[in-house]
């Protein structure tokens, strides 16, 4: 067998660095070692790239730079929102929190916890497509919620959520709202004006850039709950000597992905409904997750009677890089509640491939995974009892 290139189409899970990100990180490295709390030159100039970069996230979302607070990542920025909607809710003295099925685990495991502290949790079902019903969310408010985290686009199927109409009835109703936009951000275009967004959070591996930097968008009225206590760094709500290499190449990255969104959605929409098409032929094929509300580099698949692990460490074998589902939730046997919540059967969400492309991905990639994937497919599907069974009962 010829030796071909790795093919990644595992982007959901993290993202290769652009060359934007990793000159803004070894330039810091090299010019800008010093702490941005220290007075002196070195410390100034580390100071003033953190408020550089303060001020490029801030303009991409539609925000102001005093409402960006830089964490460790998605899964810091997440807790830190929830924390805050939990302070909320206890100085209004409600114990109602609203979110959904779909969330990442980030998101579930917190909010987990605080159901055996005592607050009451709804998580609202999706549709059959994998989003939200505002209307369903309007029903579930009670007099006593006080906050609602509901992701901007999903991890597994990569579905769009009607923000918007969701920040619209928090609004209305006096709602903290959340929103885990990490999927999204750098991806497709976030207002947190128009959408009445009161926190948002980011993660810069996930729009090329590096891991171990993150956002919370937290709007200028809320005071973000502190997860960490130290020194006075981030206005006092998030202690510890900044990360002045990797905000920076945050910062470039998401500048350079947001001044790209229309180019590279156009690009990796069309690799992405080619790929879908090619897959769809595979008998038994079914698509996860609406496809007009999705991220333009989502392909999410159920193959009957196939292992999704398997199939996925036989293509790392020819060369590709995918994902059964989440990350987080390989390695454990249990289905994806993703695909649970879109109602798929334990034995069909077992058999799922995500494929998440970038805008580095090629169109002959496409074709070598569409041609390779049919074909694993086949092979697993002869090995398989479970699909000799499912034969049967068809005939
Ligand atoms: C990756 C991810 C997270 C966690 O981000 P980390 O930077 O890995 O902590 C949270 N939410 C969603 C939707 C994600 O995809």
């Amino acid at each position: 067998m010829t030796q071909r290139a790795r093919i990644y189409a595992d982007n959901a899970a993290t993202s290769q660095m652009s060359e934007a990100a990793k000159k803004a990180m070894t330039q810091t490295m090299e010019d800008c070692f010093g702490n941005a709390s220290s007075l002196h030159k070195e410390g100034r100039q580390a100071a003033a790239v953190l408020s550089k970069s303060r001020k490029i996230m801030a303009e991409y979302l539609n925000a102001e730079p005093r409402e960006i607070y830089f964490t460790s990542g998605g899964s810091e920025s997440v807790n830190q929102a929830v924390m805050t909607g939990v302070k909320f809710a206890l100085a209004k003295n409600k114990k109602h929190i609203i979110s959904t099925k779909i969330e990442h685990h980030a998101v579930l495991h917190t909010l987990g916890k605080l159901e055996k502290q005592g607050f009451e949790i709804t998580l609202l079902g999706v549709g059959g497509n994998g989003i939200v019903n505002p209307a369903e969310l309007g029903n579930a408010v009670r007099e006593d919620t006080a906050f609602v985290t509901v992701m901007y686009a999903n991890n597994e199927i990569g579905t769009i959520q009607p923000l918007e109409e969701i920040g619209q009835i928090c609004k209305e109703r006096q709602i903290m709202l959340h929103t885990d936009a990490v999927q999204a951000g750098g991806h497709i275009n976030i207002d947190v004006l128009k959408e009445n967004i009161d926190m948002l959070s980011l993660s810069a591996h996930k729009f090329n850039g590096p891991k171990g930097a993150g956002v919370l968008y937290c709007r200028k009225n809320i005071t973000p709950e502190r997860l960490i206590w130290g020194g006075a760094h981030e206005g006092g709500r998030r202690a510890g000597t900044e990360n002045i290499p990797g905000i920076a190449s945050m910062a470039a990255a998401f500048e350079e992905n947001c001044l790209n969104i229309e180019k590279n959605a156009g690009y990796i929409l069309k690799l992405r409904d080619r790929l879908i098409s090619g897959l769809s032929k595979i008998p038994g094929a079914v698509v996860n997750g609406d496809l007009k509300n999705r991220l333009p580099g989502n392909v999410n698949m159920c193959f009957e009677g196939v292992e999704g692990e398997a199939l996925l460490l036989m293509l790392d074998m020819r060369g590709i890089a995918a994902s059964s589902g989440s990350a987080c939730t390989s390695g454990s046997l249990d289905p994806s509640h993703v695909l649970l919540a879109i109602g798929r059967s334990h034995e069909v969400a077992h058999g799922s491939l995500r494929l998440s492309l970038s805008h580095y991905n090629t169109d002959e990639e496409i074709d070598y995974i569409t041609e390779t994937v049919p074909k694993l497919v086949e092979t697993l599907r002869n090995m398989s009892p479970v699909w000799e069974k499912i034969q049967k009962n068809k005939k």
